[in-house]
């Protein structure tokens, strides 16, 4: 198999796994406990916790709360902020094109008598500083804006909306304060990400997208940044999120993370010529093809193209039938008949959205298998344009 949907999940790294044999094994003592094993789980998780401020140069350890997926952290964030500043402010700005996480955490408090403002993005998926800027009231009390799309790849000027709200914050002072919250779950492990020089308050990532294991995420807070737990019970991280921690998840969470930041610089340098000679060679040998997302400021190992007059399923299936695994934003891989609400609001027509594929490149990726596929995308294509009652070329 040629596994070619990083974006959508990463194995599980063997130094991440070796990592957390021992925690689903023999030391399985409980972190909060106070015998010499707990006190030996409590280390490595907070060794973990180190390695994961260190990787977005968060200032310090104990401002990451590990939770139970990226989602979990994503929603954390919205409606912790909004739970815990609601009463001053019930204004919020976020785009039309972040994670199903996102959205509808935020479509969820719009229930609850929230003013949520969605921003529209350009062509290309940006949305853009002035916008925020412009969609700001007296009432807002948030901003999220993801750091790149996980779709289309397009990387958000996360930096230049971050330094326009601490020019506004301190006009604002602390009872008006806006905060800044993204998710970076994309982005970690592909490029730079320092909260310090985005100037995010809250930023989420997850453990199964840096080839760690799956459910376990965090969430960056930063000091004195408060916001209503969602979890309530024993008094695991610091007081803010109930639950024994995911000992073995965190241990490999944080394992992996550090290996995804000694190998991102050359990492990112290899898959962005791998994708910009893909990009070409795609659209040179299949007619009616078109990229989606912003043509250079898009995640390195990320591939979106647009068929014209097919299904992303039928391309999947024939894909897969040839050893590829892909994914689409397209209707049946998201259980829903609606085709990608990313690929809508940039402004493609239905039929244009649902021809769509997404390839996203991991560490193992290869040269060879890109030259593989590019052996039977063609034809694949061709073969449902034939079929393709939208088809008369
Ligand atoms: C994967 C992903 C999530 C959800 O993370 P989980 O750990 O799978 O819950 C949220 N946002 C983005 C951008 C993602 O890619």
């Amino acid at each position: 198999m040629v596994y070619l949907d990083n974006a959508g999940t990463t194995a599980l790294r063997a130094e991440a796994l070796n990592a957390m044999m021992e925690f689903m094994s023999e030391n399985y003592a409980n972190p909060s406990s106070i015998y010499r094993g707990a006190g030996y789980a409590k280390a490595a998780v907070d060794a973990a916790r180190e390695k994961v401020a260190a990787a977005i140069s968060a200032a310090r350890p104990n401002e990451i709360f590990f939770t139970g997926s990226g989602s979990e952290a994503v929603n954390w964030a919205i409606k912790g902020i909004a739970l815990e500043h609601g009463g001053r402010g019930r204004h919020i700005i976020t785009t039309a094109v972040e994670h199903h996480a996102s959205l509808y955490a935020a479509k969820s408090l719009e229930k609850q008598g929230f003013d949520i403002t969605f921003l529209p993005c350009d062509e290309f998926g940006m949305v853009h500083a002035e916008q925020v800027a412009d969609a700001i009231r007296p009432d807002t009390i948030l901003v999220s804006v993801m750091m790149a799309n996980n779709e289309v790849g397009t990387i958000m000027p996360i930096a230049e909306i971050g330094a326009l709200l601490a020019e506004l914050n301190a006009q604002r002072g602390n009872e008006k304060r806006i905060y800044f919250f993204t998710d970076a779950i994309q982005a970690v492990g592909h490029i730079p990400v320092d909260v310090t020089a985005l100037g995010v308050d809250l930023l989420a990532i997850s453990g199964h997208k840096v080839y760690g294991p799956k459910g376990v995420g965090a969430l960056y807070a930063k000091r004195g940044v408060k916001m209503t737990p969602l979890i309530h019970g024993g008094g695991q991280e610091r007081g803010r999120r109930g639950g024994t921690e995911n000992v073995a998840g965190i241990v490999g969470m944080g394992a992996a993370i550090e290996l995804a930041m000694a190998e991102m610089d050359a990492l990112s340098e290899n898959h962005r010529k791998m994708r910009d000679a893909l990009i070409a060679e795609i659209l040179t040998k299949i007619p009616h093809s078109r990229l989606n997302g912003h043509p250079t400021r898009r995640l390195p190992g990320n591939v979106n193209i647009t068929f014209e007059f097919i299904e992303g399923e039928g391309i999947l299936l024939l894909l897969d039938s040839k050893g590829f695994s892909a994914s689409s934003g397209s209707a049946c891989t998201s259980g829903s008949l609606d085709p990608s609400h990313v690929l809508l609001a940039m402004g493609l027509p239905h039929e244009m959205a649902h021809g769509s594929l997404r390839l996203s490149f991991g560490k193992d990726t290869q040269k060879s298998e890109l030259d593989k596929l590019l052996e039977v995308l063609p034809e694949i294509v061709s073969r449902l344009r034939a079929m393709s009652p939208l088809y008369s070329g």
